[in-house]
């Protein structure tokens, strides 16, 4: 699954290709591909043509477009060239296009193998094509998915309960670290609020969203935290501290990964180099720490592994009294 900075630079890419264009068509050339639009594919297409791609969001590792108007400003470009309207304060979209709550949204659910690509009308079909989506002016956004786990989806835009519009599906989805209006001190409070392990609360999307597991095993190593902390023994102090190295690394990710796509290709498996040169704990199994030198260990999480210093992160110890 991509990270939040790889999603980001997709956006990146979307808001600056396809934001403004009308659509004009629509082909849906296999079905899995629109499965999770659950009126079908001939649906998904109708509601697609006509409309102006007003915007491109995202929050945390969930990416979308937002169409112009309601349901009744179908075809008629009504939200473009309205500049003077009040910019969404909820995404970091450099686009002043509003949308309001009931306009349609397309979510894309990137998968394991997920593109967005952009290209010009005519140029060859790549081999696993899965739906195409044909501007007026002959430019294309295609998605192509190998692997056929992602997809895309058409939904209403809701008020979300952190603020903003979401995609229905997502509007439980807490804000990420990158969001202009995310709140370190409410999602510190929201994780120590929480029963569970530290890691587990980083990556369960409700407290903050966006923190994968390559970039939970990274924060928790810059704050010298062990996953298997119990949040509610967690200080204010060590929570901020976890979340604003989780800002930082992921902020590091996208300097280095945010130049990756080029004018043709906006594609979601463009690695950004990063995960090779610039892992301290992830990954590292054996490797010597790099602030203090003790070998790095892995340990099952959750069908997957976790990667810490057992020098700077011990495992907490049971039973200790809460801290405050
Ligand atoms: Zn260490």
């Amino acid at each position: 699954m991509p990270e939040l900075p790889e999603v980001e630079v997709v956006r990146r890419g979307l808001e600056g290709h396809v934001v403004g264009r009308r659509i004009a068509r629509v082909d849906v050339a296999h079905p899995r591909a629109v499965r999770r639009h659950v009126e079908g594919g001939d649906d998904f297409a109708a509601r697609l043509v006509g409309h102006t791609v007003a915007s491109a969001r995202r929050r945390g590792k969930y990416l979308w477009l937002e169409l112009d108007g309601g349901a009744g400003a179908r075809g008629a470009n009504a939200a473009l060239g309205t500049s003077d309207a009040p910019k969404a304060a909820f995404a970091p979209s450099t686009q002043a296009v509003p949308a309001s709550a009931g306009s349609d949204a397309v979510l894309a659910h990137l998968g394991m193998s997920g593109q967005m690509l952009v290209a010009s009308q005519g140029r060859p079909d790549e081999k696993h094509l899965r739906i195409r989506v044909r501007f007026d002016d002959g430019e294309e956004l295609r998605f192509v998915d190998q692997r056929t786990f992602g997809g895309l989806s058409v939904h209403p835009l809701l008020p979300a309960a952190g603020g903003g519009l979401l995609p229905a599906p997502i509007a439980h989805i807490a804000r990420d670290p990158m969001d202009p209006a995310f709140s370190l001190d409410d999602a510190v409070a929201a994780i120590r609020r929480r029963r569970t392990e530290l890691k587990r609360a980083l990556l369960d999307q409700t407290a903050v969203s966006g923190i994968g597991n390559i970039y939970a095993d990274e924060a928790l190593w810059r704050a010298r935290l062990h996953g298997s902390r119990p949040t509610e023994r967690l200080t204010r102090a060590q929570g901020r501290a976890v979340l604003t190295a989780a800002a930082e690394v992921m902020d590091e990710a996208l300097a280095q990964g945010g130049t990756s796509f080029d004018a043709l290709y906006v594609n979601v498996n463009g690695a950004s180099g990063y995960f090779d040169r610039s892992l301290a704990a992830y990954g590292q199994e054996d490797r010597p720490c790099p602030r203090c030198g003790t070998p790095i260990r892995r340990e099952p999480f959750m069908n997957r592994s976790s990667y810490f210093c057992p020098r700077c992160q011990p495992r907490p110890r049971l039973r200790r009294p809460p801290m405050s």
